[in-house]
């Protein structure tokens, strides 16, 4: 059986973990708010990347930003969802690789993060990592050890 060093793991190159853009929900600039929340809901997934018009990462949407942001003194107010963009709502400040990125940098951000979205040279989306793919490539490791 081949057995891979700690090191070279560490230096494994993200792009053949990646879950493509393709296949991941995502939502565009200028979209608005009900628009989001009806992806968001759909899909299960509790956040998702907002992309530009060039397909550029520019942040990321939460089901819970949106909610805070039609959250009334009483009640929810739903009917704001429409007037809403999700650029107004989505985090800007967030951590994101490189496809170029080593599976170490990965390793260290995944510990925050339950996936990070993942851009080339240009900024161009081109997937995510998510915490999952990183912790099988893990347990494979450590098995071989064993
Ligand atoms: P998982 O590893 O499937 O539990 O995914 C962790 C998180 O990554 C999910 O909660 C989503 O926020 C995100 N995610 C995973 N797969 C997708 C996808 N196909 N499209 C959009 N977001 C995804």
């Amino acid at each position: 059986m081949i057995s891979m060093s700690s090191k070279a793991l560490l230096e494994l190159s993200i792009s053949d973990f990646l879950i493509s853009s393709e296949k991941v929900a995502h939502v565009q600039s200028g979209n608005n708010a009900e628009h989001a929340l009806l992806v968001l809901t759909k899909t299960g997934y509790s956040s998702i990347p907002v992309l530009d018009m060039k397909y550029r990462f520019i942040g990321l949407l939460s089901t819970g930003k949106i909610i805070e942001s039609i959250l009334g003194l009483e009640r929810i107010e739903y009917e704001k969802l429409e007037n809403i963009k999700v650029d107004e709502v989505m985090d800007q400040d967030v951590a994101y690789l490189k496809v170029t990125d080593s599976f170490q940098r990965a390793l260290d951000l995944v510990i925050n993060h339950a996936f990070l979205c993942v851009v080339d040279e240009e900024d161009t989306f081109v997937g995510i990592l998510t915490r999952r793919v990183i912790l099988k490539q893990l347990k494979k490791y450590v098995y071989l050890q064993a």
